[in-house]
């Protein structure tokens, strides 16, 4: 099984890891240079907010745009000849990718919280435990996760939210592959 997973818009970072007998064994992990200049940044919000990659550290380390992501990853696929890919709510890699991919339907985020597989990749995150190796510091232009919407006041999802702080997709395709060995 490989599960995927992305952040930004467009993707700025890309992550896949591959589980052979309930074990990680192979990670796909790359970033890709942010394609604005900064003063015309149209992902500020979610940079600030959601998954606060940092655009100096995408110019240094990141592929040059999504065409070689694509070509290094489909290389990467074809290492492992595995057919069955899975992702939380994968619409934006499906289009990507142009590959059918299975939904997990990770639970509500008031549901999810609790759940041993968020609380375990959580901690992962937090640490930057290496998976395979490979672990992630790339978020550093995060300054906190808000709402995109309007809010005067935060309800019970935005506060599990907040505490969750960024997103990494590395640290998420761990999620989801734990949720799927605890369901
Ligand atoms: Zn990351």
């Amino acid at each position: 099984m490989i599960f995927i997973d992305s952040e930004g818009e467009p993707i700025q970072e890309f992550s896949a890891i591959y589980v052979r007998d309930n074990v990680i064994v192979d990670v796909f992990h790359q970033y890709v240079k942010y394609p604005f200049l900064k003063t015309l940044d149209e992902d500020h919000f979610a940079r600030s907010h959601i998954h606060g990659l940092d655009i100096d550290f995408l110019e240094q380390y990141g592929l040059d745009n999504t065409d070689v992501l694509y070509s290094f990853f489909s290389s990467w696929l074809k290492k492992h000849s595995v057919t069955h890919l899975f992702a939380h709510a994968p619409s934006k890699e499906k289009n990507f990718l142009q590959l059918p991919i299975q939904d997990v339907h990770l639970k509500p985020w008031r549901e999810r919280h609790v759940l041993s597989s968020h609380r375990n990749s959580f901690f992962m995150k937090m640490t930057s435990i290496p998976i395979c190796n490979v672990s992630c510091n790339a978020h550093t232009a995060f300054h906190g996760w808000y709402p995109k919407r309007k809010a005067n006041k935060l309800n019970a999802t935005d506060i599990v939210k907040t505490e969750f702080g960024h997103h990494c997709s590395l640290y998420d395709c761990v999620e989801c592959f734990l949720f799927m060995k605890e369901s």
